[in-house]
């Protein structure tokens, strides 16, 4: 099959022919037909991996995987060829309390034996013709839902998802989304369709114009320290989701918390968050790390977007202009989710 491979970080992902992926008795060969660009795999081809000493190179990349059942092991009753799946793609150890409890993204012995495996990542994932992976973990898509469509639901739409059910966001409370791009553009209308009521905070002009469409009710014009202040004088945040590796902006958004509120963090940035403690104490207020969701969220998030009409803005690209995508993501040019079309 042809695959979009990255032999070594800090290279041009190649494309070129490799082996078919093997199918288990358990397993599922999915027919890629559309595969989501996530900026982790920027932080991939940037040498991410070595730094938690992880080296699955050659690698082929892809997290956000869909596309029709090729092939079913023997072993696999409740999918056939044609189905339309996508690809869950962290896998814990199964056992552990956190896998038993569906998170499988937290699993403890993957952590204590430093192996993590996330397809696209630490395995082998979508940037490719074919994908293989446990018939468990491939969820039918509504029919109502394109392929394209239903890719970024598995990273950027997910994570926006969980990271509000993770917040116990409530009907009639006030979100605000710190960044609008692949992540927070999806979380305008989760959040919507959520029942809260909407803020988008973005410093770019036309963003702005994009998420009022997307079903934004305010939008605030900011950057940095300053967003938060800006939030606070329009009445604050019951959540503020962050999407953004601005370090400033989001020690700045726990001042637009309300009482009780929670701030939740989704970007993976390394870089340390200034905390004064008194700032959460005095209201009771919360910072929480939320990381990507559970196959249950996925199939969630899928209900809601078929019944709510949720779809990501899009840039398609051919397998082979893979580095043409990355390209315009680095620049930050894609709206504002580059999905790849293998098949
Ligand atoms: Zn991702
Ligand atoms: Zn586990």
């Amino acid at each position: 099959m042809k695959a979009a491979v990255l032999e070594q970080a800090q290279n041009p992902i190649v494309v070129k022919n490799v082996p078919d992926p093997s199918v288990g008795v358990n397993d599922v060969l999915i027919k890629v037909r559309a595969c989501g660009v996530c900026h982790t795999d920027l932080h991939i081809v940037d040498g991410m991996l070595a730094a938690f000493g992880y080296d699955p190179f050659p690698l082929i990349m892809g997290h956000e995987i869909v596309g029709e059942v090729a092939q079913v092991g023997s072993e696999v009753t409740h999918l056939k060829p044609g189905d339309r799946v996508g690809a869950y793609w962290q896998f814990g150890c199964g056992h552990c309390h956190y896998c038993r409890s569906g998170k499988e993204q937290t699993c403890i012995t993957n952590s204590r034996t430093h192996n993590i495996r996330h397809a696209g990542v630490t395995l082998p994932g979508g940037y490719a013709e074919y994908f293989t992976v446990a018939a468990d973990y491939a969820i039918p898509l509504p029919d109502a839902i394109e392929f394209v469509d239903a890719a970024p639901f598995l990273c950027a739409g997910l994570t926006m998802y969980a990271g509000f059910k993770n917040a116990a966001l409530r009907p009639g409370q006030r979100a605000a989304i710190l960044g609008i791009g692949g992540l927070g553009h999806l979380a305008i209308p989760i959040a919507k369709a959520m029942g809260a009521e909407v803020i988008a905070i973005t410093s770019t002009e036309s963003k702005q114009t994009t998420a009022k469409q997307l079903g934004a009710d305010h939008t605030i014009n900011g950057a940095g320290a300053e967003a938060g202040s800006k939030l606070l004088a329009m009445g604050g945040a019951d959540v503020v989701l962050s999407t953004t590796l601005n370090t400033e902006a989001i020690n700045g958004a726990i001042h637009g918390l309300l009482p009780q509120g929670t701030l939740v963090l989704t970007a993976l940035t390394a870089d340390p968050l200034p905390i004064i403690p008194v700032q959460l104490l005095a209201y009771e207020k919360r910072i929480i790390g939320s990381l990507i969701g559970t196959r249950l969220d996925f199939q969630e998030l899928l209900h809601l977007a078929a019944q709510h009409n949720i779809r990501p803005m899009t840039e398609c690209y051919a397998l082979d202009d893979v580095n043409t995508a990355h390209a315009r993501l680095r620049e930050g040019k894609v709206r504002y989710r580059a999905v790849l079309t293998p098949n």
